[in-house]
């Protein structure tokens, strides 16, 4: 994707979840390694809470996960459970406050919450509790403008009055909020000597479980993230689901409503990494399969096929295969600068694409080419590669996409802005091409794209791209909420 990987401002991405119970493992080094491979999820702060039994103790700060740990914070980090979050912002501003994971209170105990996605019913369930979004600590104890904040205040009020013998509370208390919460969640929780995770009913953000060698169990957003720390593969929690580990292994796995599978389409378009699983298909070789969809969907006669890189790689290789024309880069990409989505603000993100990108214009001068990317959003970014090619001398650009246009915004739990700033939105594909300045363009169709996945063709959250939201929104109302939050953009400087 043009601006979130690798040139400029996109949809940034969901968050990224971890979690271990492992007596006898170092969980915070296993934690730290699983937010590390999940970096790509969300950038603006990172945290690890770790329970010794008694204590949890919760760390976490604005920044990289690199930045946020050292050893020495990591050896302090001691217990034989934890859970981690690295975050970008959905709802509430970046800020330390809204870092994650939420530690909360309740009398005596206590418990951790890591949370990747978005709540749709946010207002009507602090409305029911006579509080709203946005007001201060002095103001009540919801102190953080999240919907994950007001999810941990909604667990405390379900907590049981009395302590029971089995510390059952958390699972207890979750079991009446779940069915009360609307949107998209997936969550990794802990009290002091218990491990959970959640999915939402339509499981639109990825969660699997994992077991470590040596005894030991993991949660991750991503597949990947077992890899990197040594841990195998055992399912997916299931949308709908809630699982509890403890000292006896997995104790509990409540189905806590109908599961009606909606996993979120781009997590196989982009925001996944290519070596994870999802539905039992290797990303990568999905992202191939888009490209070859997209070279005999809309073929074209050219010298060579290029990505933007990173994003546009497997689609642009599947793209040559298929349509038997020479793969070649045309553009390097610097890999020393951190990824524009780093910093929200549109001001900053326009800076990114000159600092990322460079052009080859010895592979590109006199070309016809092929360039392929996995989805444009707002597009200032991909108008501004192809102007750097043609200006490397390309001889023709004709630009691939291999995901159909962005015309709505999510409200699941990634951040795409308002509707007025996604490209697609309201331009026609040849408007589009004019604004670009591109000799041809196509977006790959949906049928074809959730082919390529090899999945199910009902099992996938479709809205940013068809209108069909799983779980109903009024685009109007949550548009014009949009508006009051979202920094003005100018977008007249994308009429041809
Ligand atoms: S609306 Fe788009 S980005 Fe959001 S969950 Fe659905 S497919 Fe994913």
């Amino acid at each position: 994707m043009l601006a979130a990987d690798s040139t400029g401002p996109s949809i940034g991405h969901a968050c990224g979840v971890f979690g271990v119970y492992g007596p006898g493992q170092p969980v915070a080094h296993l934690t730290y390694l699983g937010l590390f491979a999940l970096q790509h999820r969300g950038q603006e702060s990172a945290g690890i809470a770790v329970s010794d039994g008694e204590t949890i103790t919760v760390m976490k700060d604005m920044g990289l996960v690199t930045k946020v740990f050292d050893e020495r914070r990591l050896a302090s980090l001691q217990g034989h459970l934890a859970i981690g979050h690295n975050r970008y912002s959905t709802t509430g501003s970046s800020s330390w406050q809204n870092a994650q994971p939420i530690y909360r209170s309740v009398g005596d105990a206590g418990f951790a919450l890591g949370h990747n996605g978005n709540l749709t019913n946010t207002a009507e369930l602090a409305a029911g509790l006579g509080m709203l979004p946005g007001l201060t600590a002095d103001e009540t104890e919801f102190d953080s403008t999240t919907d994950s904040a007001l999810v941990a205040e909604l667990i405390a009020r379900e907590w049981p009055d009395e302590p029971r013998s089995d510390g059952r509370e958390l699972e207890l208390a979750l079991a009446k909020v779940l069915p009360r919460l609307e949107g998209g969640f997936s969550f990794v929780l802990m009290d002091d000597s218990r491990l959970i995770g959640v999915r939402d009913p339509h499981g639109f953000w990825p969660l699997v479980l994992g077991r470590v060698e040596g005894g030991g169990w993991i949660l991750a957003s991503e597949s990947a993230a077992l890899d990197i720390v040594g841990a195998h593969y055992i399912r997916d929690v299931n949308p709908g689901e809630m699982v509890v580990i403890d000292a006896t292994g997995l104790r509990c796995e409540l189905q806590y409503a109908e599961p009606s599978p909606r996993l979120c389409l781009f997590e196989f378009v982009y925001f996944s990494r290519p070596d994870t699983r999802l539905y039992g298909q290797s990303v990568h070789a999905a992202r191939q399969r888009m490209g070859e969809e997209l070279a005999q969907q809309s073929p074209i006669d050219a010298d060579m096929v290029m990505p933007v890189p990173e994003s546009g790689i497997p689609a642009a290789q599947g793209f040559a295969r298929a349509a038997g024309i020479p793969y070649g880069d045309g553009l390097v990409k610097n890999r020393y600068v951190g990824r524009t989505f780093i910093q929200p603000s549109q001001q900053q993100r326009g800076a990114g694409v000159r600092m990322k990108l460079n052009p080859l214009p010895e592979n590109i001068q006199g070309k016809r080419l092929v360039v392929v990317d996995d989805s444009i959003v707002r597009g200032t970014t991909t108008r501004q590669v192809v102007a750097m090619l043609r200006e490397a001398g390309a001889a023709e650009v004709h630009f691939r996409v291999s995901s159909p246009p962005y015309r709505y915004p999510c409200f699941y739990g990634m951040d795409t802005g308002r509707r007025g700033e996604l490209l697609a939105a309201d331009l026609s594909v040849g408007e589009i091409r004019d604004y670009l300045d591109v000799d041809s363009l196509a977006y790959l169709d949906l049928d074809r794209l959730i082919r390529a996945t090899h999945a199910s063709p009902t099992s996938f959250c479709t809205a940013c791209l068809s209108a069909d939201y799983p779980v109903p929104v009024d685009l109007q109302v949550a548009d014009a909420k949009r508006v009051l939050e979202a920094p003005e953009v100018d977008l007249t400087a994308r009429t041809p």
